[in-house]
């Protein structure tokens, strides 16, 4: 059963879609996008090799490598500009490694219509890779599952001209231009637990760091303003 982060992340899948899901691990994602019948073609990227394996062997289980193709490459390398890819997946890893991943393969980001990114954490550092290069955030969802809290960032290729382009403030980039619009429930939960944490960093300091608990209180107003 896909897990509820995964099936979320397939939500924002549009039908028909041409889809590569980088780090595919198990290839869990691709096999029930196919097997539901949302998409028919897929890739799952995999640079580890045992994964890699278990995902083949998965598609060869369940029939499907007429639909799904498991490629041993790294990141974007497993993308072919002949695969006709228009919605790359990457989730369950760190903000800065998909970030990097995008980077390193822009070449293969050119055709594509839409990025489904879920970060497990520097959501920040990842908006603003989007923001550099020229990405504009669509849609975004947060939720809990087994007691963590993930964000999902959906993203297009920008139709406006660059120089129309505002910059987005710290408080978009930290807490999501959209999240932070929509203050669900699940967000204002993420928010409180990260006060906690602060509070608790607060208490522990030492009243000499002066500087370092100066940036916390600062981190503090700024997650107290954005629940609020
Ligand atoms: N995407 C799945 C998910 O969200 O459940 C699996 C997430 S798993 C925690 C991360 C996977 O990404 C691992 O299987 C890892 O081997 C793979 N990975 C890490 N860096 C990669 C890269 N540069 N290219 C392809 N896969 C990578």
């Amino acid at each position: 059963k896909l897990s509820k982060r995964l099936k979320m992340v397939a939500g924002f899948v549009a039908p028909q879609a041409r889809v590569a899901d980088i780090g595919s691990d198990h290839a869990y994602l691709p096999t029930y996008l196919v097997q539901s019948g949302q998409i028919n073609f897929a890739l799952a990227g995999e640079v580890v090799k045992g994964p890699f394996e278990i995902a083949q062997n998965q598609v060869n289980e369940m029939n499907l490598q007429q639909q799904i193709e498991v490629r041993l490459a790294s990141g974007l390398a497993a993308i072919e500009l002949t695969d006709q890819i228009d919605t790359i997946v990457i989730a369950g890893m760190g903000g800065i490694l998909i970030s990097e991943i995008l980077d390193a393969g822009q070449e293969k980001l050119a055709p594509v219509k839409r990025l489904i990114l879920q970060p497990n954490n520097h959501e920040d550092s990842l908006r603003q890779w989007l923001f550099d290069h020229h990405f504009m955030i669509k849609n975004e969802a947060i939720l809990l599952e087994a007691g963590k809290f993930y964000e999902i960032i959906v993203a297009e290729p920008s139709e406006i001209s660059v120089s129309k382009i505002s910059v987005p403030s710290a408080k978009s980039l930290m807490f999501g231009p959209i999240l932070s619009e929509e203050k669900s429930e699940v967000f204002q939960q993420k928010w409180q637990k990260e006060l906690t944490t602060l509070h608790k960093i607060l208490e522990r300091l030492p009243e000499e760091q002066k500087e370092k608990r100066q940036q916390i209180l600062q981190q503090i107003s700024e997650i107290t303003e954005a629940i609020q």
